[in-house]
């Protein structure tokens, strides 16, 4: 399986296509999907990087929330 991305070394992610019934390696850094034998299938599209970037946003608003609730709970102690 290729863990690593051969050109920048970085962890390659299994993203499951739901079109294609398969599971493809994404690297965030190049941005580009390799198969299971290492070979680049496509690039990441535009669409999917919104996807991505959405997902991330609101990861990061939920910790900022998770945050604030633990002060304000220390606060009332
Ligand atoms: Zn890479």
């Amino acid at each position: 399986m290729p863990l690593f991305c051969k050109q920048c070394n970085d962890r390659r992610l299994p993203i499951f296509q739901t079109t294609e019934k398969i599971t493809l390696w994404l690297c965030e850094k190049c941005e580009n999907f390799v198969d299971s034998q290492d070979i680049i299938i496509r690039e990441l599209t535009k669409s999917e990087k919104d996807e991505r970037n959405a997902k991330l946003e609101n990861f990061k608003n939920s910790i900022v929330l998770t945050g604030e609730k633990k002060t304000r709970r220390k606060g009332v102690n």
